[in-house]
C-alpha cells in the first residue's frame, strides 16, 4: 500500500486551497488580534500523535482559533514595526514555488529558475547604479544578507594577525547589524551621528582616531526607526579613500529606489560594495525574501562557496544529457549559483515571487505603489503639524512618521496603543526616540487611507 502522504489528495487540495482563495479576496484585509491568548495547550494538546487526523479539522483547528490570534500585517491598519503588502500575483507564486519544490540551490538543479531570479536582481541592480557585473542572492531576510555581506568584507580585507577587524556603524544602525558584527567577531567601531545621520565627515573623523583595522563601514538607507537616509555619497568617499568595504543596508529603506521623489537621497548607493534591500517589506513581495547584491560577485563567491565531495558537480557547466562538454576543456565553469553568494547552501527560489509580480504588473505599478506610500507619509506629517494637540518629531524622509503628544508618558502611549487595536482602528505601537517615547506610522501599504491616519490622531485628542 502506499504511504498515503505522498498520494494526491482532491478533498484536501480543495479545503487549502478554497482557504487561499478566501484569503485572497479579503478585501480589505482586516486588523485582527495578536498574542492575547498566552496558552494554546488546550488546542493543541495531544494533536499530533501516532494516528492521522482529518485534515479538515486539523484546518479548521487553524483557521478558527489559530489564524485568528494574528494580527494582519498585510492589512493596511497595520501601521508598525515594517508592515507588508504582498502583491496577489506574488503571493499565488509563492505557492507555485512551493508545490513545484523550486531549489534555487545551483545553475545545475534550476538554471531557469535562477535565471529568472538573476533578472529580478537585475531590476534591483539597475536602480541602484551598480555596474553591470554586480550579482547577489536572495536570503531570508536583510539580518541573513548583513551577515554575508560583512563576511566577505572581513574575510577580504587585510587584517594583520593578531588583530580584531572592526565595522564602522552608526548608532542608528538595525540591530542585525550589531549581532552580525558579534557572530563574526569584530569589534563595531561606533561612529557619532549629528542629527542622526552617519556622515563621511562624521566617519573620516571617527576613523582618524581609531586603532585596530576598521575593515567595513554600514550605512542605512532608511533607518528603520525613523526612515533616514545616510550621507551615502559621503560616507562612500571616504570608504574608497580609505580602502574599506562599503556596504548599504537597504532593507527598508530600498524599495524608495523606486520612487522618482525619494530617489536622490540615496546617491552614492551606485559605489556600494554590498547591498541589501528586502523585497518582504517595501517591494511587495511575501515573507521571506532579502536581496543580496554585491559589486564584485567573484569576491563573495570565494568566501561564500562550500566546498563537499557530494557538491562538486554543482561547479561544473551542466550540457544537455548525450552531448560532449562545451569546448575541449570539458564543459567550463557553472554559469551561476545562487548558494555561493551567501552563507546558506540549500535555498527555496524566494526571488521567483517578486519576479512573477514584477514581470505581471512592470515597474511602473511599483513605482506608483512606493509613491502612494511616500505621499501618504507626507499628507500624515502635514494632518500632524496641523493637529494642536500633536507635534511632530521630524519631517519623514521616507515613510516613517514620527510624532509626539506633549504630556504623555509611556503608559499612555500603551494605553492607547492597546485601545487603539482593541476599536480595530490600527496598530501602531510607540518608539523611543532620543530617549522619550514618541509614536511611529511606518506607511507602506499603498491602501493605507488618509482617513485611517486621522482616525488615529484623532484618537489622541
Ligand atoms: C528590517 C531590517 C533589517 C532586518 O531584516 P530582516 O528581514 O527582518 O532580517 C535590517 N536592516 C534594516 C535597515 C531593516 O529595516
Amino acid at each position: 500500500m502506499r504511504n498515503p502522504m505522498f498520494v494526491f489528495d482532491e478533498r484536501t487540495t480543495d479545503l487549502v486551497l478554497d482557504y487561499c482563495r478566501e484569503r485572497l479576496a479579503l478585501d480589505p484585509v482586516p486588523l485582527d488580534y495578536g498574542g492575547y491568548a498566552t496558552d494554546f495547550t488546550g488546542l493543541l494538546d495531544g494533536l499530533i500523535g501516532q494516528a492521522a487526523n482529518d485534515p479538515q479539522d486539523v484546518l479548521n483547528l487553524f483557521t478558527h482559533s489559530l489564524a485568528t490570534a494574528v494580527v494582519s500585517i498585510d492589512s493596511p491598519r497595520f501601521l508598525s514595526f515594517i508592515p507588508a503588502a504582498p502583491t496577489k500575483a506574488a503571493l499565488l507564486f509563492d505557492m507555485v514555488v512551493s508545490c513545484s519544490s523550486l531549489n534555487g540551490t545551483s545553475w545545475l538543479l534550476a538554471a531557469g529558475v535562477v535565471a529568472a531570479e538573476n533578472q529580478a536582481l537585475g531590476v534591483l541592480r539597475t536602480l541602484a547604479g551598480l555596474p553591470e557585473e554586480a550579482g547577489g542572492t536572495f536570503v531570508s531576510g536583510g539580518s541573513a544578507a548583513n551577515l554575508s555581506a560583512l563576511l566577505v568584507a572581513r574575510d577580504t580585507a587585510d587584517v594583520p594577525p593578531g588583530t580584531r577587524p572592526a565595522v564602522a556603524v552608526s548608532a542608528e544602525a538595525h540591530s542585525s547589524v550589531a549581532k552580525a558584527i558579534h557572530i563574526l567577531g569584530c569589534d563595531a567601531l561606533t561612529v557619532p551621528t549629528p542629527d542622526h545621520r552617519l556622515t563621511g565627515d562624521g566617519l573620516e573623523a571617527a576613523l582618524e582616531a581609531a586603532h585596530g583595522t576598521v575593515v567595513a563601514v554600514v550605512a542605512t538607507g532608511g533607518t528603520t526607526n525613523a526612515g533616514i537616509v545616510d550621507d551615502l555619497a559621503g560616507v562612500a568617499a571616504v570608504a574608497r579613500r580609505r580602502g574599506i568595504w562599503f556596504h548599504v543596508d537597504a532593507a527598508y529603506g530600498g524599495g524608495a529606489l523606486f520612487s522618482s521623489s525619494a530617489r536622490s537621497r540615496f546617491s552614492g548607493i551606485e559605489e556600494a560594495d554590498s547591498v541589501v534591500i528586502d523585497p518582504h517589506k517595501w517591494l511587495f513581495a511575501p515573507y521571506d525574501c532579502a536581496a543580496l547584491l554585491y559589486r564584485h560577485p567573484a569576491l563573495a563567491k570565494a568566501v561564500h562557496t562550500q566546498d563537499a565531495a557530494y557538491l562538486s558537480a554543482f561547479r561544473v557547466a551542466p550540457r544537455p544529457p548525450g552531448r560532449p562538454p562545451a569546448g575541449s576543456a570539458g564543459g567550463g565553469e557553472a554559469p551561476w549559483n545562487p548558494t555561493d553568494y551567501a552563507y546558506h547552501l540549500s535555498r527555496r527560489s524566494r526571488g521567483m515571487p517578486l519576479w512573477f509580480s514584477l514581470a505581471v504588473h512592470g515597474t511602473d505599478a511599483y513605482r506608483d505603489a512606493v509613491d502612494a506610500a511616500l505621499d501618504t507619509a507626507r499628507a500624515a506629517a502635514a494632518l500632524v503639524r496641523a493637529a494642536p494637540h500633536l507635534e511632530l518629531v521630524r519631517e519623514p524622509e521616507l515613510s516613517v512618521v514620527l510624532f509626539r503628544r506633549p504630556g504623555w508618558q509611556r503608559e499612555d502611549y500603551d494605553e492607547w496603543s492597546a485601545r487603539l487595536l482593541g476599536d480595530q482602528v490600527a496598530l501602531v505601537v510607540p518608539t523611543v526616540w532620543e530617549g522619550e517615547p514618541v509614536a511611529r506610522l511606518a506607511l507602506l501599504h499603498p491602501e493605507t487611507t488618509l482617513d485611517v491616519i486621522a482616525e488615529v490622531l484623532d484618537s489622541m485628542a
